[in-house]
């Protein structure tokens, strides 16, 4: 498809999708951590972000979790974050971003659908509050190791969707009503 059909499908669309993945982040120099790129202490990320290594050793969970948040803290929006987030501005927009490192929300997108949840926000391991389960921590390095959550005192986690873990409900529902839209672009995933 022609740039100017694709300029003139985007300007008649009343709902425009965008949907992203790491692709996107890696411009910003952020690793996959996935693959050869992403061993950290000789482990991959499958190996590290589940629930069963979460029981295991929250700790050296935390401790990758830390280090991805430093690394990422340093990387800053892209040109793909930036005109995303111009695009986020007209009505009837919405991202969808697999991407837990926050750059979408720091480039100024509005109306983000975090798939896969966000790196810079925690829950409680034990699910002590439903009705206000997540919060913003945006400490680099994080303290203390491991977190805690601020009313039960247990252990907090990262609120993003591990291995074998199902996507949260709200955001599964965000994102199936973002496919009823006039144009869906699928960015670097
Ligand atoms: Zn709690």
């Amino acid at each position: 498809m022609r740039v100017e059909e694709i300029r003139g499908r985007l300007r008649d669309a009343a709902r425009v999708t965008v949907l992203t993945g790491a692709g996107v982040s890696a411009g910003s120099g952020v690793p996959t951590f996935r693959g050869a790129g992403g061993l950290w202490r000789n482990r991959q990320a499958q190996q590290l972000a589940t629930p069963e290594a979460f029981a295991e050793n929250p700790t050296l969970v935390w401790e990758w979790y830390d280090w991805r948040r430093q690394i990422i803290s340093a990387c800053a929006p892209n040109a793909a974050h930036e005109v995303i987030a111009r695009w986020s501005q007209r009505p009837g927009f919405t991202l969808v971003t697999q991407n837990v490192d926050g750059l979408h929300e720091r480039a100024g997108t509005r109306q983000v659908v975090r798939y896969h949840g966000s790196i810079w926000r925690l829950r409680c391991a034990a699910e002590c509050n439903r009705e206000d389960a997540e919060w913003e921590d945006l400490g680099v390095p994080i303290d203390p190791l491991p977190p805690r959550c601020p009313r039960c005192g247990g252990l907090a986690r990262p609120a993003v969707v591990w291995f074998g873990e199902p996507i949260p409900l709200a955001a599964a529902r965000g994102a199936q009503a973002a496919t009823a839209c006039d144009v869906f672009l699928s960015i670097d995933t």
